[in-house]
This record gives structure tokens, C-alpha cells and sequence, in this order.
């Protein structure tokens, strides 16, 4: 069973553990209820660092070798530790700088990227050597983030899966006609839905131009929009919101 307010991912046979959470439960208060996981949104920082600690706990991995990134809509890829080599951890844990994915090879050290509306999609491959977190908006989907944090990871793609989280549908995602045209260019006219695009219908094809097979790619259903009881949605709240998150990693073998 899955922890209160967490939407634990089934990884198949991999040795991977993998969840999205939802806006509860959690300490902070007002537009930020109550299970605000970002710290730059303006949210009381000790209601974020209980809120992240608790998760923690629900979810059973170490928050002092947690990962966050400062997110700038970017295509960067930051890469923590080894990756598909013997797992040792040789990162530090701060100081990662902008970017909107993070990959790691070493167990033990969660990775968590944030969304209120934009997909977090989460990666791993079969066999355990990496797994990745990415803040896939509609400018880091055109700047290619997705397919970054495939190369980044180094594992097969034929052995690799992803999931991706939930987001603002396009129910609720009008844009303005250069993002539809920009997204179009990039990933043809079926991400185009009427005034809005498909956010999740890019990420999958970002997946698949990098290598991942459709069988390997699955979707959460929900619209962070439309479902205001268990989603932040920065579109729907006009920007002052929490964040929920997207949070992988490699048990700690022992
Ligand atoms: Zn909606």
C-alpha cells in the first residue's frame, strides 16, 4: 500500500524505488497546504524542511543525501556520484547549480525534481545503474532535457523505463500561438490540442526520440489543474502555489 498522499511507482523488477507525491499532507499553510515540497516558491522554509524530512520518512530514504536542483526551465543535466560503476558516492550534495535533471548511479542518494503544472518524469533502467529526475516544462522539452538525461544515465535504452507524473492536461493548458508553433516544430502537429499542447504527449516523444520503446513508457492520469484537492497547480492558483514532487533512487545494497 502506498504511503498517505504518495503514488508509489511499480519499477517492474528493477531495484529501484520511485514515487510522485501529491499537496498532502504536510505543515504548510495557505496557498503552500499542505505538503509544499519547494523552497523557492515562497513558502515558510521550516514548513518545506519538515515537509521534506517527512517524506522522507514515509518513503524511507536518507534526506541528508537528498537532491534538489534550482530549476530554470533548462536543458542541463546534472550527474551526482557514478553512474554504472560500482555505485560509490562521490558527490557532494549542494551547490549543483541550474539545471532541470538530475542522474545518479549511486544508491542510496534520492533524487527529486519539483513541478506544479509542468511533468516530472522519472527514469531507470532494468538493471539498477541509474536513475534520473527531470523538470520537463514546455522550454526544457523544446531545449531537449529529456533526451539529455537519457545519454546522461549511460544504461541501454532498451532496458530503460520512465514515468511520467502529473501535470496540467491540456483541458487546462491553453498557450500562446509561438509555444504551440515552438512545440509543434519539435514534436509534430499531434501535441497540439486546440489552443493548448499535450505536455505529456511531448515527454513521451522526447522518450521515444531518445531510444525508449512505447511499452517502456507510462503515464500517471490526472490534471494537476483540474484536481485542486490533490495538486498544486501553478496555472490554476496564478502562480502563488507549493510544489509537488517526483522522487527516485537506488535502495542502498547491504
Ligand atoms: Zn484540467
Amino acid at each position: 500500500m502506498s504511503p498517505d498522499g504518495v503514488m508509489v511507482v511499480d519499477p517492474g523488477s528493477a531495484p529501484v524505488r520511485a514515487a510522485f507525491t501529491t499537496r498532502h499532507p504536510g505543515r504548510s499553510v495557505g496557498a503552500f497546504a499542505s505538503g509544499n515540497l519547494g523552497s523557492a516558491c515562497g513558502d515558510d522554509p521550516d514548513a518545506v524542511r519538515a515537509n521534506r524530512v517527512a517524506l522522507s520518512s514515509r518513503l524511507g530514504f536518507d534526506p541528508d543525501r537528498a537532491v534538489t536542483l534550482d530549476q530554470v526551465h533548462g536543458s542541463a543535466v546534472v550527474t551526482i556520484g557514478r553512474v554504472g560503476g560500482d555505485g560509490a558516492f562521490t558527490g557532494a550534495m549542494t551547490g549543483f547549480g541550474d539545471a532541470d535533471a538530475a542522474v545518479t548511479g549511486a544508491p542510496g542518494v534520492a533524487l527529486l525534481a519539483m513541478g506544479a503544472d509542468c511533468p516530472v518524469v522519472l527514469a531507470w533502467d532494468a538493471g539498477g545503474l541509474a536513475v534520473a529526475a527531470v523538470h520537463a516544462g514546455w522550454r526544457g522539452l523544446i531545449g531537449g532535457v529529456l533526451e539529455a538525461a537519457v545519454v546522461a544515465m549511460g544504461s541501454p535504452v532498451t532496458s530503460m523505463r520512465a514515468v511520467i507524473g502529473p501535470h496540467v492536461r491540456p483541458c487546462c493548458y491553453p498557450v500562446g500561438q509561438e509555444v504551440r508553433a515552438g512545440i509543434a516544430t519539435r514534436f509534430g502537429p499531434d501535441v497540439v490540442r486546440g489552443a493548448s499542447v499535450d505536455l505529456g504527449a511531448c515527454c513521451e516523444g522526447a522518450l521515444l526520440a531518445a531510444g525508449l520503446s512505447p511499452g517502456a513508457i507510462a503515464r500517471v492520469p490526472g490534471c494537476t489543474a483540474c484536481d485542486q484537492d490533490r495538486f498544486f497547480s501553478y496555472r490554476r492558483d496564478g502562480g502563488e502555489t507549493g510544489r509537488q514532487a517526483g522522487v527516485v533512487w537506488l535502495p542502498a545494497r547491504g
